[in-house]
């Protein structure tokens, strides 16, 4: 199951000067949408009162004891799984530091033995990403600084809320193999949308439910890794992709100046578009791990291994290659319906026998996410076939799709309810010819080959017919008589 394989990167351009190449990896954070907290039995709730979610276990108080939640175990392994993970027999660890948001200082985690290690995941072009590890670990508590505009060091107190302490983690530690800003934006959206998937968070970058850092360095192509810095406070997609363009050149300026980079944390600042220095860079060592003495060790039995595969769903890369192969498109061009949960809807109307490219442009452009919920793929494919035949324009198309969406009615009820009854070729003819009649000067231009004058006829029939008429059928009854 586990495939090692580390791709060859064709290295895309990041658009950095001088020959320079960007080399990151990212750590991912996500907050596993159990129901209790991940060693006691207080709620996984994000909003609540302060400090109303806490008890002497996540409170870290002496003499308590955890216990480790099932289904935030089972959830951690899934996203192993569906990362193409091993999932080996781990164990829990302290990792002992010393700040106020973890109340034991110490967080449990894993160290030297995580449940999920090398396993990778897709970009919409195929380029396979290395996932180096997906351990488990719990969350700190949510300290805020008052006054200072929030900064710590000019802050007059600050605030601390255990509600988050406890509360599940999945660590994801990508491999350093992403070369351009847009490769690990890509990566973070694909790891989304198959944590969403797979059902075990609702992964929200703005209510930090999912939470990036990126290690960034920069090297001339082919020379070893130069010295990375890892951003934190990456909160939207946006701020990951400037933060990256911004540390590069920094880097690339040191470096071009004769100067070292250090390797440290930064944090961005989403305000001044800059990363500022926060720490030196922790060593494994400073945190002085040990076993957690408190915690069995976890050894999934192989019935809960493939249980835990039976329970996963098709994953964005196989539907994204599911709908290009139905609709005849590239994964990439099919890659913007897979995230916006149209792809099932698609493939059953293409099934269904509507026109795939005419589908497709409706589900891009036409169709917001999650709409398919309010669609019945049968009427969406009749739309369709009513457009692709001419009985609607694609304006007309466009309108009834939208009244579908709204009121989750029958296409053909209504178009004719809207009056957009197809017009009889008979009757647009005869309107053409009266254009003609109309404008004899422009029509001697028309048949001789002077297309600008197309819009003057198109004009006055859909002024004619307010705008009901086809405008393609036009130019071609317009192209028919010209020709004689
Ligand atoms: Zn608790
Ligand atoms: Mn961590």
């Amino acid at each position: 199951m586990t495939d090692t394989t580390t791709t060859d990167l064709a290295a895309p351009d990041a658009g950095l000067p001088g020959g320079w190449q960007m080399v990151i990896g990212l750590e991912v954070h996500c907050e596993l949408s159990t129901a209790t907290k991940l060693f006691c039995g207080c709620p996984n709730q994000f909003g609540s009162e302060p400090n109303t979610n806490v008890c002497p276990v996540c409170l870290g108080l002496p003499g308590s004891l955890p216990v480790a939640n099932d289904a935030a175990v089972t959830y951690a392994m899934r996203l192993g799984r569906a990362l193409h993970c091993e999932v080996k027999p781990s164990v829990f660890a302290r990792k002992n530091y010393f700040y106020p948001d973890q109340p034991k200082d110490y967080q449990i985690s894993q160290f030297d033995q995580p449940t999920n290690i090398e396993g990778w995941l897709e970009l919409p072009d195929g380029i396979r990403i290395g996932i180096e590890r997906a351990h488990i670990e719990e969350d700190t508590g949510k300290t805020s600084h008052v006054g200072g505009g929030g900064r710590i060091h000019e802050a007059g107190y600050s605030l601390v809320d255990y509600n988050r302490a406890g509360v599940p983690l999945v660590e994801i530690v990508g491999k350093a193999d992403l070369r351009t800003p847009e490769q690990a934006r890509q990566y973070v959206a694909e790891l989304r949308s198959i944590i969403l998937a797979i059902e075990v968070s609702d992964a929200k970058m703005e209510e930090g439910s999912m939470r990036v850092d990126a290690n960034v360095s920069v090297r001339k192509a082919d020379e070893p890794y130069g010295t990375r810095c890892e951003i934190k406070n990456l909160n939207s997609l946006r701020s990951l992709v400037r933060a990256l363009d911004y540390e590069a050149r920094r880097q690339i300026e040191l470096l071009e100046d004769g100067e070292r980079v250090i390797q440290q944390t930064r944090h961005w600042d989403e305000a001044d578009g800059r990363t500022h220095t926060l720490r030196s860079k922790e060593e494994a060592d400073d945190y002085r791990y040990f076993a957690e003495p408190d915690l069995v060790p976890l050894d999934p039995s192989a019935e809960t291994l493939a249980a835990i595969d039976a329970s996963i769903p098709t994953l964005p890369a196989d539907r994204r290659q599911a709908l290009a192969t139905a609709a005849g498109v590239t994964p990439v061009e099919a890659a913007m319906a897979v995230e916006r949960g149209l792809d099932d809807l698609a493939l059953a109307a293409i099934e269904a026998g509507a026109n795939p490219a005419r589908v497709m442009t409706h589900v891009e452009h036409n169709l917001a996410a999650d709409e398919a919920v309010r669609l019945d793929a049968a009427n969406f494919a009749g739309l369709v076939t009513m457009e692709t035949s001419g009985e609607l324009t694609a304006t007309q198309a466009k309108q009834v799709l939208a009244e579908m969406v709204e009121t989750g009615g029958e296409p053909g009820a209504i178009a004719a309810a809207r009056g957009f009854e197809a017009m009889e070729t008979g009757a647009l003819e005869s309107l053409v010819d009266e254009a003609i009649a109309a404008d004899p000067e422009a029509w001697a231009k028309f048949c001789a080959g002077d297309a600008k004058v197309t819009g003057a006829f198109v004009g006055y029939v859909m002024k004619a017919t307010k705008g009901q008429a086809d405008g393609k059928a036009v130019t071609e009854l317009l192209r028919r008589r010209a020709a004689g």
